[in-house]
């Protein structure tokens, strides 16, 4: 297969992806802050990151997936001085302690990532268990000059670290110009982010060098739990375009102060899911959950469809008629998917050809080729497409249509939206009977009792066709 090509956020270039060590792959993903139910939007990142895995498997790579949740020290205004802890204004919203709130919403989340079908990764960590990890790198950071204390606050000093600024292409002249933010005067430079932070009002905080009454920022957490689970060089580190600044630009500064190594080598991140052209985020109100699309009897797969079915670094502008275009793309997948199996079964299907073998293979070559095109989703879709006006234009034999049905297979191992194969040849026994009693009707003439019995199959879920192999089914 070709070289896997990915653009790095870092250099700004498509790059050929080779992992560092043979064969596997480390990958961390920027998990959910759980302090209410992750939007459609958030999912969008996510199933950016279950995609890129699932890509990099088909291509025989093992991977140690990290995606971590983050319950404490996610401040309001994601910069770190600005706004409370999102956690803890929600925990006084619904009168329940922060930790309540953490965990009913990490259960939520994971329940949705599993209804979204989303491989699990080897490790979803949570924050509040790494506190020791992340003192630990603050010490380092003290001890090596990189960070200082102010009162009981750590902060970390951007300049010096030279490379501070170079993922997003902020300079920290720029940001101190452009710092808006009630400055404190405990900084040393305004660009300065905050590591450790003291509040006496803070519910969740620990004991630490710094203090009795303490909390990690956001940034650290990152980074402690990437080097302890996947160790101080990763691969591939994703997450929304927000993320870029302040973010992960704060992650590579502490990790490679802290490890003296280039942090990720791979910096990958979606484009936003938008409502109306704008930004679809909580704070905005302006968002959806798996729920309110399931309220409009869209299945979740659909949804998934949707949210992967353009290129990841376009922005993906939320509509109804998406999911409603998605659906019928989907029907026709699910359709391409039982012609195979028929035609394998021996209904319908052309003499077998080399021809046949030949599309098989070619479908399965412009889907690799896209996918490995820093997964250029849309053209690997559109092999899928192509396959189908093939298969529905009798181009396929037995034969053919084994190796095509085998591509489709391994195909939705990376994109995992087709229907089951139990759901697609489980016919319920009723639905059973009434197709039998429509042959039945069909063979004695009596039209108006095939299509009573039509209508009631649809009613199962079941739309049938008459074509000249016989009658053939799908389900709706
Ligand atoms: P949060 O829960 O706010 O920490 O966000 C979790 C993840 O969702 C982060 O990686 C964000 O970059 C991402 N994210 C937030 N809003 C959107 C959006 N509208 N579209 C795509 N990704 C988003
Ligand atoms: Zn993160």
């Amino acid at each position: 297969m070709h070289p896997f090509h990915v653009y790095n956020t870092y250099t700004k270039n498509k790059e050929v992806f080779e992992p560092g060590e043979p064969g596997l792959v480390r990958m961390y993903n920027c998990g959910p802050t759980v302090y209410n139910r992750q939007h459609i939007g958030n999912f969008r990142s996510f199933l950016f990151a279950d995609t890129l895995r699932r890509w990099l498997e088909y291509r025989g790579l093992r991977v140690r997936q990290v995606m971590n949740i983050t319950d404490v020290g996610h401040l309001q205004g994601d910069a770190d001085v600005e706004g409370e802890d999102k956690i803890e204004v929600q925990a006084r919203r619904e009168q329940l302690d922060p930790k309540a709130i953490a965990d009913s919403y990490a259960e939520q989340f994971l329940k949705d990532m599993k209804d979204l079908g989303v491989r699990e990764p080897e490790l979803y960590p949570r924050a509040t268990d790494h506190i020791p990890e992340m003192l630990a790198i603050i010490d380092d950071l003290v001890a090596k000059g990189h960070a200082y204390r102010a009162g009981d606050n750590v902060y970390f000093d951007v300049t010096t670290f030279e490379r501070y600024g170079r993922l997003s292409g902020n300079r920290v002249d720029d940001l101190e110009a452009g710092a808006r933010i009630e400055v404190r005067d405990e900084k040393r430079n305004p660009a300065d982010f905050a590591l450790w932070k003291s509040d006496e009002k803070h519910l969740m905080k620990w004991d630490s060098p710094y203090g009795e009454h303490g909390f990690p920022g956001w940034h650290i957490e990152c980074s402690a739990m990437a080097i302890k689970h996947l160790g101080e060089k990763l691969d591939i580190h994703t997450g929304g375009e927000d993320n870029i600044f302040p973010h992960h630009e704060c992650e590579i500064a502490q990790s490679e102060c802290h490890t003296g190594e280039p942090f990720a080598r791979y910096w990958l991140h979606a484009k936003f899911l938008q409502v109306d052209g704008g930004k679809m985020a909580k704070s905005l109100g302006n968002v959806y959950t798996l729920d309110d699309v399931r309220e409009r009897g869209f299945d979740v797969r659909v949804l998934r469809y949707a949210l992967i079915r353009g290129h990841y670094r376009q922005p993906l502008n939320f509509t109804w008629d998406i999911m409603t275009e998605s659906r019928t793309a989907l029907e026709k997948l699910d359709e391409l998917a039982d012609r195979l199996r028929r035609i394998q079964d021996g209904q319908g299907g052309a003499a077998d050809a080399a021809a046949g073998a030949e599309l098989a293979t070619a479908a399965r070559a412009k889907f690799e080729d896209g996918l490995n095109d820093d997964l250029n989703m849309p053209q690997a879709l559109s092999s899928l497409f192509e396959l189908r006006s093939a298969v529905l234009d009798g181009k396929l034999g037995r034969d053919s249509a084994r190796t095509a049905a085998d591509f489709l297979r391994e195909a939705d191992g990376v994109l995992g939206v087709l229907r089951s194969e139990e759901a697609a040849t489980e016919l319920q026994p009723a639905a059973q009977a009434l197709l039998d009693a429509r042959e039945q009707a069909r063979k004695d003439k009596d039209w108006a009792g095939s299509d009573r019995l039509r209508d009631e199959l649809l009613e199962h879920g079941i739309v049938i066709q008459d074509t000249p192999e016989g009658t053939i089914w799908r389900l709706k």
